[in-house]
């Protein structure tokens, strides 16, 4: 159905697809006939086991997840899984981190409470503009972990491809924080120990948080880890150890349910997502370089397809900038405060047509302004 709201670029909470608003809408008061709402539900009621098992086994199918790997769905945000990965994983001994931006800042800070927490490489020379190239990447010999952060929501820096350390000579397992990509692309688990993510970016509402870990390291948990925490924990009880969040988990069971049923030409689901992110970041990255008027700083090889930093080269403007924006529709386009400038978060939900709407303004505005 044509959509009469405006185009939302925020970074997170972010748009949802308005098809899933609906039907959440739909079925508020009573969901299925069972003259509940979800979140009136017990989360060990029957309705509610239903709700949670299709979404555990959505995601997997979506994401291709291997059958050696457990789905948790937990409490905590991207934050508490800077400290829940180490207190899970680190047996309090090292940990290797990869320095991309100012997310994997926050995991490098956060673990050192926990466990001796190395920084292996950083970009923060060049301002997280370019990524460290993983041949350079002087791993411990003793880490428990190595890691990064897959897409770098505020400096606009992603990963394009998962490093291998087992190559490099590596053999711990990688971690990754993929909240801002999750779903955006696929993964290649051969290469991942453990992917965490908050929900609020690509998925769902904020507070369900989606760890996705090898079951080998389930079992590592520090004696202080708190047990509603403890991977082994959580997995041995369905995710049902302590109330996980319900309405997160359904939302977000809503939301897999439209990324299946989504296509570009054959492909479908996340295939078909990647395929339209690549061509919704290539119009705007395109438009911006093109440009003398607009400026993006990341490096060719690394920009984010979820997170499109940019600048007018006459900051004064920018006020104006985005209160004519607003007036056209086109919602949270500041920049972070660290970075500055403007931000276009362009996740699953905004459609090429949003991306169009943006670079529509953008040329409107550089032509009465340059
Ligand atoms: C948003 C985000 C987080 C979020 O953490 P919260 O605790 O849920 O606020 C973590 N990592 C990345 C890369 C993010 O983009």
């Amino acid at each position: 159905m044509a959509t009469t709201r405006p185009y939302n670029f925020s970074a997170g909470p972010a748009a949802m697809p308005e098809a899933v608003l609906q039907r959440a809408a739909e079925e508020m008061l009573d969901w299925h006939g069972s003259g509940m709402g979800v979140m009136e539900m017990s989360h060990r009621g029957k309705e509610f086991g239903v709700i949670a098992a299709q979404a555990e086994a959505d995601f997997r199918t979506l994401l291709a997840v291997p059958a050696n790997f457990h789905i948790l769905f937990i409490q905590g945000g991207g934050l508490g899984e800077n400290a829940i990965v180490p207190l899970n994983l680190s047996r309090g001994t090292t940990a290797d981190f990869v320095v991309t931006g100012s997310w994997s800042v926050k995991s490098h800070k956060e673990a050192q409470r926990y466990c001796t927490a190395n920084i292996v490489a950083s970009n923060t020379a060049n301002g997280h503009t370019r990524l460290p190239e993983p041949s350079t990447w002087r791993m411990s010999s003793d880490t428990s972990y190595v890691h990064l952060c897959t897409n770098e929501t505020i400096n606009g820096v992603e990963f394009q491809e998962l490093p291998d350390l087992a190559a490099l000579g590596c053999e711990a397992p990688l971690v990754i924080d993929f909240s801002s990509h999750v779903a955006s692309r696929s993964v290649d688990w051969s290469r991942v120990g453990l992917a965490f993510g908050g929900a609020q970016k690509n998925l769902g509402p904020a507070g369900l948080t989606i760890v996705v870990v090898r079951d080998d390291l389930l079992d590592r948990a520090l004696k202080i880890c708190p047990s509603a925490f403890n991977y082994k924990t959580v997995a041995d009880n369905q995710s049902m150890y302590n109330t996980p969040p319900t309405w997160g988990i359904y939302v977000a069971g809503l939301t897999f349910q439209w990324l299946m049923h989504q296509t570009e030409g054959d492909l479908s689901g996340v295939a078909a997502m990647e395929q339209r992110n690549a061509a919704k970041a290539r119009l705007l990255y395109d438009f911006i370089d093109n440009s003398a008027f607009y400026d993006n700083k990341v490096d060719g090889s690394c920009r984010s397809r979820m997170n499109i930093p940019f600048f007018l080269r006459d900051e004064s403007r920018n006020e104006v900038f985005l209160t004519g924006a607003r007036e056209a529709g086109l919602l949270q386009l500041k920049g972070h405060k660290s970075v500055g400038g403007m931000r276009a978060s362009i996740y699953n939900a905004m459609p090429l047509a949003g991306v169009q709407a943006l670079v529509g303004y953008m040329r409107e505005f550089e032509r009465k302004h340059a």
